[in-house]
């Protein structure tokens, strides 16, 4: 078996209703690695998620992780409206038994990763979408969580705070290095953030293509402007493609 903190060994998964939506998908994620999945709309990238993090059970096939210390970022942010920003963030360090002095530590450090001083006792509901999303990731950050999953996180928010949110995840990935898996839609956000990026073609969903990204960190915003950068998103763009029919 794989000494990779995340891996996939020919997993499919058949819903009882008889929907297939996994086939025979294998890939590691290596410490250190950002793997990104790219793939049509109900290809299977959440099934894959849910299935690492066990929520789900595979119909077939082999997953070894350490479930206990997966990070896990929701397409909503998923805060508490009764609590504050820091009370938020605090609460998976709360609900993992941690000391009252050390989850105040760890939050603080946390909140100013994501860059969100200043708003530690604001309530959610006067927060932006981007700042909610900013302290989810903080709370999940509490944990320093060795697997990160991201669930096509920054789907619902605009363009321009898509990409700040993006410098953020690039300055956690570049600070704690943990192996993460993240599931978008947009093949700039995949090349910008990530060290692989898989295509997964249309449900069942299986693995069609990988391209290595071979640019370094940390990355600056300028990279979305280089010549290579626009040619590899090309060269996804058209595996994409390839995967819809
Ligand atoms: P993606 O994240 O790529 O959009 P999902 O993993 O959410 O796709 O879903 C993959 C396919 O499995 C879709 O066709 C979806 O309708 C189907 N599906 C998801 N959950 C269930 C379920 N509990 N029962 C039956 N089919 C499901």
């Amino acid at each position: 078996m794989s000494s990779s903190p995340l891996s996939f060994r020919n997993v499919s998964m058949t819903f009882p209703d008889g929907t297939k939506a996994l086939s025979d998908v294998s890939f590691d994620v290596s410490k250190g690695e950002f793997v990104t999945i790219v793939g049509p709309s109900g290809c299977g990238k959440s099934t894959l998620l849910k299935i690492a993090s066990g929520l789900l059970e595979a119909t077939s096939g082999e997953i070894s992780v350490d479930r206990d210390r997966i990070g896990y970022v929701f397409q909503d942010a998923t805060l508490l409206p009764w609590r504050t920003v820091r009370r938020n963030v605090e609460l998976l360090a709360e609900l993992h038994g941690y000391g009252k002095e050390e989850r105040a530590k760890l939050a603080t450090d946390a909140i100013e990763l994501v860059g969100l001083n200043g708003f530690e006792n604001h309530y959610p509901r006067s927060l932006s979408g981007g700042m909610r999303m900013r302290a989810s990731l903080a709370r999940t950050l509490t944990l320093k969580p060795p697997v990160f999953l991201f669930d096509e996180p920054f789907g619902a928010v605009d363009e321009i705070t898509r990409e700040r949110l993006n410098e953020e995840t690039l300055r956690l990935f570049e600070q704690e290095r943990f192996a993460g898996l993240f599931i978008t839609h947009s093949i700039s956000e995949a090349v910008y953030l990530s060290t692989k990026v898989h295509v997964m073609s249309s449900r069942p969903g299986r693995l069609v293509a990988s391209f290595d990204v071979p640019f370094e960190y940390p990355r600056k915003p300028e990279l979305r402007f280089d010549a290579r950068f626009a040619e590899l998103c090309g060269q996804v763009s058209q595996s994409l493609r390839g995967a819809h029919s």
